[in-house]
């Protein structure tokens, strides 16, 4: 299918690795020149380095925190007049309710709400001048099914949830959507990080905590980064433009809801 993008220009944050990376993957696939985004700049070049060899688009790699205003600004100043957003940051780390503090809330809601916040208000009227703009916000399946280690995540990407579906539906006349992906489990570095956590606390392998968690999701497996991708890339196409603040679960079935 042709996504009709080709010749656009996207911003994808928090895209060496990962989830982030396989959006940017998919988008430039589709024709997207690219400002991709992380901390470390090896990672990052080199995943600009095979997304240029792999697609033959533009990529413009800018290493810096995307949770700190210089880091947004960075990104922001490479940016232009992108076309397209692509939210993303680390997750939280897992800990249990009574001992997270002030600090630890601030940090996940600067990471997981404030930042892609402020991206969309510092990009979205610039597609509302032009009448074409896609946002995408990378959050968990944790807003549908809250995870209990996962708390500071549950919270903060559901105040950025409420934002969205507010926001979306105010932005729409101007031919700019704004819509959620729900990742649920994907092999990513990430992935590999909470297995561990597993493994240490209940004395098993990664491999026995990966296999335990694989027999709790209907697909029976993770998902991968390219099929997230292919997913993201379709909510920022042509096609998608009556697709307005919806929330898309990629989990294999794991959420057990009608709806
Ligand atoms: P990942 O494989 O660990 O990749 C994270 C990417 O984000 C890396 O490129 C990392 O590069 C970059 N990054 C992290 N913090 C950043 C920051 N402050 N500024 C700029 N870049 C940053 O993680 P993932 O699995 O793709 O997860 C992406 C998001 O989806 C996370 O928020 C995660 O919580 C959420 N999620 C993932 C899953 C899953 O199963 N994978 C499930 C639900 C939700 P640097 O470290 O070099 O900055």
């Amino acid at each position: 299918m042709d996504l009709g993008i080709a010749g656009k220009r996207a911003v994808v944050c928090a895209a060496s690795k990962g989830l982030g990376r396989g959006c940017a993957m998919a988008l430039a696939e589709a024709g997207v020149d690219l400002v991709i985004n992380a901390r470390g700049a090896e990672a990052l070049e080199a995943t600009a380095e095979a997304i240029r060899a792999a697609h033959g688009v533009t990529v413009t790699a800018v290493a810096a925190d995307i949770t700190t205003e210089a880091g947004r600004a960075a990104v922001l100043e490479a940016a232009g007049t992108a076309d397209i957003l692509v939210n993303n940051a680390g997750g939280p780390p897992p800990g249990m309710w009574p001992d997270w503090g002030r600090e630890d809330f601030i940090k996940a809601l600067d990471a997981n709400m404030l930042t892609p916040i402020a991206l969309i208000q510092a990009l979205v009227p610039g597609m509302m001048e032009r009448g074409w703009g896609r946002v995408v916000n990378i959050t968990s399946q944790s807003v549908k099914a809250p995870i209990a280690v996962l708390g500071l995540s549950n919270s903060a990407r559901a105040g950025l949830t409420g934002f969205v579906a507010g926001t979306s539906r105010q932005v729409a006349g101007s031919g700019v959507t704004i819509n959620n992906l729900l990742p649920g489990i994907h092999a990513t570095d990430r992935a590999i990080a909470l297995d561990a956590g597993v493994a240490r606390e209940q004395g098993i392998t990664p491999e026995e905590a990966k296999a335990q968690r694989c027999r709790t999701i209907p697909s029976g497996r993770y998902g991968t980064p390219e099929e997230f991708g292919a997913t993201c890339a379709f909510l920022c196409s042509q096609h998608a433009g009556f697709i307005v603040g919806q929330n898309v679960l990629l989990d294999g079935g794991g959420v057990n809801a009608t709806l």
